[in-house]
C-alpha cells in the first residue's frame, strides 16, 4: 500500500520534471522533500533529520551551514550583484578567484575560464581542445578518448564523453569525434584469472591500439576522472595513470582532467590528480569549488594552451566563448570563501584524518553476504551488491536500490548508482557523524538480504 501524496507532493509532481528520476514512478511515491539543513545533516518536511551522506550530489563539502559562506555571498550581493567578464571588463572576485586556482591546481596552469556547471566546464574543454588544435594547424586532430562508466556531464557534448548507457540512450548520443576505451575496475572488468597487473597492461594496450587503429594525428584529448563518481566510484588500478600518461606523451595527447567531485581535498590532497598521479593540461572543477552554495566551474589551461588562443584570438579578432553566468561574482566571492576556509580549516588535514574510520566502515560493511566490493578513495566510497560469488545481479538495480531506500529509512542518506551504493559525506564529517552514518548499515543489509531472497534475487 503506498500513502497518498501529501499536497506538497502532488504539486511537486505536478510541476516539476524531475532529473534522473523514473517519473512514473514518482507519480506514486511522490518527492522527498528537503526544507532545510544543519552541518552535515538535512531535515525534511516531517521534520525528520538524516546525515546526508553524498554531500547532496558530491558537491557541499563544507556541510550545509557555514555561516561564512553565507556571509561572503551576502557580501558580494550588496557589493556587485552581477557583472561578467566579456569583451574586456572584468571584476575583482573574478579575477581573485583565477590567481588562486592558478596557484592550488595540478600542473602548471596559465588561465583559467569560468562557467556554471560542471557539463558546461567540459563542454569547454571540448571545445579548448577544438579550438588549439586549429590555432597550431593541426585542424585533424580532433577526437577525444573517454572511457566506459565516465561521468563528465549532461550537455550534448559532455554527455557524450559520459561512458553510460541511460545518458545515451534516446538522447541520439554519443555525436562524433567522441570515443570510449575500458573502464580501469579490476573487480568486475578483470577477466578470470587476470592479475591486477594483467589487466592494467591491457588497458594500456588497448587504448594503444585504438589510437593506432584511429590515427594518432586524429586524436585531441583523452578525458578522465581521477577517481570515477557516478560511474560507480572506481578506483583505477595502482600505476594506472602514469602509464596512460606514457601512452599520451607518445602521441601527442592531451590529458584532460576532470576534478569535478575529487578536487577541492575529497581525495586526501588538494586535487585527484596528486593523489593519482596525473599530470594535466588542463582541470575542470566545479561543486567543491564554492562549496556549492552557488553554482560556478571553472576551466584551468597550461601556459600552451592559453598562448595559443591568445595568439589565434588575435589574429581572427575575439575568442568566441564564454556564458552570461560564467564567472559570476557572487560564485567567485563565495568560491574565494571556501578555498580560504580549506585552507584556513586544514580540511585536506581534516579528510586524511577521518579516511581509516570511513574506510573502517565501508571494509566492514564488505564483509556483508550482500556486498561483492567495497571500494574507496579518501572521502569518496561505495559498496557494491551481487550474488555471492557472482558480480552483478540478473536484473541489475533492484537490490541497490532498495538497499539505499533501508538506509534512508533509518535516517543515513546514500545514494544506490544501480547496485553501486555511494557514499561522499561532506568533508567536514568527524568521526562520530560518521559512525552515525554507517550505524543502519548492517540491519539494512540483512533487511534487504532477507528482501533479496524472497524475491528472488539471490
Ligand atoms: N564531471 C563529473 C566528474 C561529475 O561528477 C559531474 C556531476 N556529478 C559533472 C562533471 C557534471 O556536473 P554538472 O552536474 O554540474 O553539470
Amino acid at each position: 500500500m503506498t500513502k497518498p501524496l501529501s499536497n506538497m507532493q502532488q504539486r511537486d509532481v505536478e510541476a516539476v520534471l524531475h532529473p534522473y528520476t523514473d517519473a512514473m514512478k514518482l507519480r506514486t511515491t511522490g518527492a522527498h522533500m528537503i526544507t532545510r539543513a544543519e552541518g552535515v545533516r538535512v531535515f525534511d518536511d516531517r521534520g525528520r533529520g538524516y546525515i546526508e551522506g553524498m554531500a547532496g550530489l558530491w558537491c557541499s563539502g563544507l556541510g550545509f551551514s557555514d555561516r561564512e559562506l553565507i556571509e561572503a555571498a551576502k557580501e558580494q550581493l550588496d557589493k556587485l550583484p552581477y557583472y561578467h567578464l566579456f569583451g574586456g571588463r572584468s571584476h575583482e572576485p573574478g579575477m581573485e578567484l583565477a590567481e588562486k586556482i592558478k596557484e592550488i591546481a595540478p600542473g602548471n596552469m596559465a588561465r583559467v575560464i569560468f562557467q556554471s556547471s560542471g557539463s558546461e566546464a567540459n563542454d569547454t574543454q571540448i571545445k579548448l581542445a577544438w579550438y588549439y588544435n586549429n590555432a597550431i594547424g593541426r585542424p585533424q586532430k580532433k577526437k577525444i578518448i573517454s572511457r566506459m562508466k565516465a561521468y563528465h556531464g549532461v550537455t550534448i557534448a559532455s554527455a557524450s564523453l559520459t561512458g553510460l548507457p541511460p545518458n545515451h540512450r534516446d538522447f541520439d548520443l554519443p555525436i562524433d569525434r567522441i570515443l570510449h576505451t575500458a573502464s580501469p575496475h579490476y573487480w568486475k572488468e578483470a577477466s578470470d584469472g587476470e592479475s591486477e597487473a594483467e589487466f592494467l597492461a591491457r588497458l594500456v594496450k588497448e587504448l594503444e591500439d585504438m589510437i593506432e587503429r584511429e590515427g594518432p594525428d586524429t586524436i585531441a584529448a583523452f578525458i578522465a576522472e581521477p577517481v570515477m563518481g557516478a560511474g560507480g566510484v572506481i578506483v583505477p588500478p595502482e600505476g594506472y595513470f602514469p602509464a596512460i600518461q606514457a601512452v599520451l606523451d607518445r602521441h601527442d595527447i592531451l590529458m584532460i582532467d576532470d576534478e569535478v567531485i575529487t578536487g577541492f581535498g575529497r581525495t586526501g590532497n588538494w586535487f585527484g590528480a596528486q593523489t593519482m598521479g596525473m599530470q594535466p593540461t588542463s582541470v575542470s572543477m566545479a561543486k567543491q569549488l564554492t562549496g556549492s552554495y552557488v553554482p560556478l566551474s571553472a576551466v584551468a589551461m597550461n601556459r600552451d594552451m592559453a598562448e595559443a588562443i591568445e595568439e589565434n584570438s588575435g589574429r581572427i579578432g575575439t575568442f568566441g566563448h564564454g556564458f552570461t553566468y560564467g564567472g559570476h561574482p557572487l560564485g567567485c566571492a563565495v568560491g574565494l570563501k571556501a578555498l580560504e576556509i580549506y585552507e584556513r580549516r586544514n580540511i585536506v588535514g581534516h579528510v586524511r584524518d577521518v579516511t581509516p574510520t570511513f574506510h573502517r566502515l565501508l571494509r566492514e560493511a564488505g564483509q556483508h553476504p550482500l556486498v561483492g566490493e567495497a571500494r574507496m578513495c579518501g572521502l569518496m566510497g561505495c559498496i557494491e551488491v551481487a550474488p555471492e560469488g557472482r558480480k552483478g545481479f540478473e536484473k541489475p538495480g533492484a537490490v541497490g536500490t532498495r538497499l539505499m531506500e533501508e538506509l534512508v529509512a533509518r535516517g543515513s542518506i546514500f545514494r544506490s548508482l544501480g547496485d553501486v551504493l555511494a557514499v561522499c559525506p561532506p568533508m567536514i564529517i568527524s568521526e562520530a557523524e560518521l559512525e552515525e552514518l554507517f550505524a543502519p548499515m548492517h540491519e539494512a543489509l540483512d533487511v534487504t538480504y532477507n528482501w533479496a531472497r524472497s524475491e528472488g534475487h539471490l
